[in-house]
């Protein structure tokens, strides 16, 4: 797209990624109509801190302001959803009836929580994606309250931290034999879970919920969540529950608008975050360009609409497969990529992704790709110490770094790691499918050594 025909852009989600493309697009230069619609009433907040300091009280909702004092010079249509987009015209529809036609459209409505079958959303029952999850998570949480959390990934481990702070009774199932075995590889997913037994959480893992029991007579309209029960025979019974199984991209409202989708929800882009054209769309009406998308080849990317954040499933080349990267660096650092392609300014390619959690003391940060690592090895410090450096190879390249507890080592090193692809795997196996992340295909991690060659126990 031309920079002198982009005259207006919306951008649809109002949270971190839309935000952002506001910044990116008016700091490259845009002067245009520039309209924001958000389906929460909030103004853009922080979500980090919702499974950390915001659920354990020790930071109130003005802290998760993400906004400066700053007029991007936008019009904000907040607590007003999109229910439709016509890629073809660049026309969104809206909740009110109202349509809202652009030259240039962002797509940044983020991820839902995924609910549990046995499980959804109820009295007790919980997921964590907005803060009004978090305030009411956090009104039934306190002194020996028995939380239940289904899920031990990221969300579900930083809420078990939280929630032991404040004094809960807390359970966390994993559906893995070791919790977080596939974002981070299996002797740090023992790690962590050492770390929550430590500090009382119970941790089953494997765990599969077979039945609830809840509160009511069974002629009465589903009540309050009273007991899990698991395949082993185990009843966990339970005043609060959290599901934290995952997300799905928040892009419902884009069926039939043209646009090609991911089984996840996500929008396919190539790796500028421009969306491709769905394989049925008509693509003479919808005025593609066609690019090397990636693994399938050549694919046609709509002139003018682009996806960033978590509903977005760029082409990565770091993975070699369209991925949603559900990650806070990534939303920001790829707006400003979006905004170069609405704008005809093409930027920096992505920077190898990076990620941080934060439970108990431990601060972990992650840069590249842990998927796929055949080799793990402790590089600096020790895990035992709870301090170090740990970095995953594939086929002897490094891949990816963590730190825990070591800022300093993990920016040099999260440095070194290099500035493009190459230092990614170049050869992920054709098997991983768009949105998938995991360890080595088996789940393995082979050659794991710390610092001293010594092999770690998992
Ligand atoms: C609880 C939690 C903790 C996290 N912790 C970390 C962390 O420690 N480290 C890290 O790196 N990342 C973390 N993340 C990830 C990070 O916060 C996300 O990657 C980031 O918020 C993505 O921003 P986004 O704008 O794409 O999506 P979101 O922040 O989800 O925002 C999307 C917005 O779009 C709106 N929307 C949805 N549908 C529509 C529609 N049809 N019309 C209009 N608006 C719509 C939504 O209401 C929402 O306001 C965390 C995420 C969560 C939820």
């Amino acid at each position: 797209m031309k920079a002198g025909r982009v005259q207006s852009i919306i951008i649809v989600g109002a949270s971190l990624a839309g935000l952002s493309a506001a910044r990116a697009l008016r700091a490259g230069g845009f002067g245009g109509e520039l309209t924001v619609v958000g389906a929460e009433h909030a103004r853009p907040y922080d979500r980090p801190p919702l499974t950390k300091d915001f659920l354990r009280g020790s930071c109130s909702t003005a802290d998760l302001a993400l906004e400066a004092d700053e007029d991007l010079g936008a019009r904000w249509l907040l607590g007003s959803a999109a229910v439709s987009l016509d890629a073809a015209t660049r026309t969104v529809g809206l909740a009110d009836g109202t349509t809202v036609r652009a030259d240039g459209v962002v797509l940044a409505t983020g991820a839902d929580a995924v609910d549990h079958p046995l499980l959804p959303v109820g009295p007790n029952v919980h997921t964590l994606r907005t803060m009004a999850d978090a305030e009411r998570l956090r009104a039934e949480l306190g002194d020996g309250r028995r939380l239940v959390i289904v899920g031990a990934g990221f969300i579900g481990t930083e809420i078990a931290a939280s929630a032991a702070a404040l004094g809960a009774d807390v359970t966390l199932l994993s559906q893995d034999a070791v919790p977080l075995r596939r974002a981070l590889g299996e002797p740090i997913g023992d790690f962590l879970a050492a770390e929550h037994r430590a500090h009382g959480v119970r941790v089953i893992a494997p765990a599969r919920i077979t039945d609830v029991d809840r509160a009511g007579r069974a002629d009465e309209p589903p009540g309050a969540v009273t007991a899990l029960r698991l395949a082993d025979g185990t009843v966990l019974p339970a005043d609060v529950v959290v599901v934290g199984i995952g997300s799905r991209a928040a892009t419902g409202w884009l069926a039939g608008s043209g646009l090609r989708l991911a089984a996840d929800g996500g929008v396919l882009c190539d790796e500028s975050g421009r969306a491709l054209a769905a394989e049925d769309a008509d693509t003479d009406r919808i005025d593609p360009g066609t690019v090397d998308a990636g693994a399938g080849g050549a694919a046609a990317v709509v002139d003018g609409v682009v996806a960033v954040g978590d509903c977005a499933a760029w082409w990565d080349p770091y993975r070699g497969t369209h991925h949603r990267l559900e990650h806070w660096t990534g939303a920001v650092e790829r707006a400003g990529i979006v905004a170069g392609v609405l704008l005809d300014t093409p930027g920096r390619p992505c920077r190898a992704p990076y990620f941080w959690s934060d439970q108990y003391d431990l601060r972990l940060q992650v840069a590249g790709v842990v998927s796929g690592h055949d080799e793990l090895r402790i590089e600096e410090g020790s895990v035992a110490g709870r301090s170090f450096l740990a970095r995953y190879y594939r086929a002897g390249e490094p891949v990816a770094v963590l730190g825990v507890n070591q800022p300093r080592l993990f920016t040099r090193a999260r440095r070194s790691l290099g500035a493009g692809p190459a230092a990614g795997p170049s050869a992920v196996s054709a098997g991983a499918g768009i949105g998938t992340s995991g360890s080595a295909a088996d789940g393995s991690v082979g050659n794991t050594v710390d610092g001293t060659g010594t092999a770690l126990a998992s």
